[in-house]
């Protein structure tokens, strides 16, 4: 599925870069992914070949509880498991929460110690839940007593919230900053267990919060996950604060991608978002993103990279993710 109809340049690739020549990395080893969303093995082995080309090894996924002991079976050692609801042909809200449940239970047995809570603006208004309503508590605190450490989306891209965006308070959504307060209320009830908050915590666009929330909550960490948001996020803001604060919280930054393996994507776009995220750690590149990104504000979005110093790279790439989710979360050493 190599998309080169009438010459339109697919969307992972508008300005022809080569994704197979990957890029010399200024630090070697293992890099362990903390964040994708995986599924069935004959889909997912398209994905592996792209993060074996950039050096991935240890992977953790989001599959469906349908797909984990298939996923363990055609790839042993690969893949960490967190647990998730399921999200297809629930029926009721009461079914949704029943089968949640159930799942905790199922997903711990199958080894994951890590559960995701998705409660953006979006989920909660499709669920009618956020994290502070009596249905999701009664999830956190199962999850709890059997041991889990959280993980949490919910922020989305600052763009989206306003009177002429996505995401309206006159609709009954929450303002940016608003969506924050309940997963504090969340920290605060559960400071013995590490929270992952996915994608710079929804925060990278207010490093001034983050900053508070990371300085506040010890066990609170972050993973550098959604391609396009991360792009966005680094170019539009100066440079050399944003690079200080990735230095200064070297610690609780692991590397992620948000890859989504799905039979609508290829090799090329599984490489493209490794290729996009070296550029933008790595290196000091300035110039036009080659993924297309609607929410940019106009065009081509712009690719900054921030040159992280190689000890801040390592720590993201792997020490990060041994330490918290190896140690803390998962109760073992991971290779
Ligand atoms: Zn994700």
């Amino acid at each position: 599925m190599t998309d080169t109809s009438a010459g339109n340049p697919p969307a992972y690739n508008q300005t022809g870069v080569n994704y197979h020549d990957v890029p010399k990395r200024p630090v070697s080893g293992a890099i362990i992914d903390a964040h994708t969303h995986t599924q069935k093995p004959k889909l997912t082995a398209e994905f592996l070949r792209a993060a074996d080309a950039y050096g991935i090894t240890r992977i953790f996924t989001m599959a469906p509880l349908e797909d984990v002991d298939a996923l363990r079976a055609a790839f042993p050692g690969r893949f960490e498991f967190i647990a998730i609801p399921r999200w297809q042909d629930v029926g009721s809200r009461e079914d949704f929460f029943r089968i949640w449940h159930q799942r905790i239970d199922a997903f711990y047995e199958k080894g994951s110690r890590l559960i995701k809570f998705h409660m953006a603006p979006g989920s909660q208004k499709r669920f009618g839940a956020t994290l502070d309503s009596p249905e999701v508590q009664d999830v956190i605190r199962h999850a709890y007593q059997l041991g889990y450490h959280f993980m949490s989306h919910v922020g989305d891209p600052k763009a989206w919230f306003g009177p002429e965006a996505k995401y309206k308070t006159a609709d009954g959504h929450k303002s940016f900053p608003e969506q924050f307060a309940m997963l504090e209320r969340m920290l605060e009830k559960y400071p013995d267990r590490v929270h992952l908050g996915a994608h710079m915590g929804g925060s990278l666009e207010d490093i001034d919060a983050l900053a508070r929330r990371l300085d506040r909550y010890p066990n609170y960490i972050v993973d550098s996950s959604a391609t396009k948001w991360m792009v966005r996020a680094v170019a539009e803001q100066p440079r050399a604060p944003l690079r200080d604060f990735f230095i200064a919280y070297a610690d609780r930054i692991l590397f992620g991608s948000d890859l989504v393996v799905n039979e609508k994507f290829n090799y090329e776009h599984y490489l493209s978002r490794y290729w996009v995220h070296q550029k933008l750690w790595e290196t000091d590149f300035s110039g036009l993103s080659p993924i297309e990104d609607p929410d940019a504000p106009a065009g081509q979005p712009r690719l900054i990279g921030l040159k992280l110093p190689p000890d801040v790279l390592e720590r993201m790439y792997r020490l990060n993710a041994l330490r918290w989710l190896g140690v803390k979360v998962l109760g073992q050493p991971m290779e």
